[in-house]
């Protein structure tokens, strides 16, 4: 379990992208090379929903594609709670389906102290992902 380096500029575009999609939540992937994050990809929440949130398959494919494309890796899936804290939902949980993908987490339960943290999701247990933003 390796640590996530991540710019402030890329956290800022997944509060920014939070707040353009609240009150339901918002989705997307970011590509990283060898545990830096570099790019982040918006996805559509295919649930539009305040709770919960999926990317169809399709979608899941083309922006895999653009990041192999970008020569990056998926390096996490992030995702925002409007109302909630920064902690995976039983449902995030049962629904993570990327082992290797640290899940980031924006909440903007404090509308005025936005706060991003990462988790790893697996076999249904979670742990904090050290994040070191740069
Ligand atoms: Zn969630």
């Amino acid at each position: 379990m390796s640590t996530l380096r991540i710019a402030q500029s890329l956290i800022d575009e997944i509060v920014a992208h939070a707040r353009e999609d609240a009150p339901n939540e918002c989705c997307g992937m970011i590509g990283g090379v060898d545990g830096e994050a570099r790019t982040v990809y918006r996805a559509e929440n295919a649930e539009a929903s305040p709770l919960r949130y999926s990317i169809d398959a399709g979608e899941q494919f083309r922006l895999m594609r653009e990041i192999e494309g970008a020569g990056e890796e998926l390096a996490a899936i992030y995702h925002s709670h409007t109302k909630s804290a920064a902690y995976p939902s039983q449902t995030d949980i049962n629904l993570a389906g990327w082992p290797e993908a640290v899940y980031l987490i924006a909440s903007l339960a404090d509308a005025d102290a936005p706060e991003v943290r990462g988790f790893w999701i697996r076999d249904g247990g979670i742990a904090d992902a050290e994040l070191r933003v740069e």
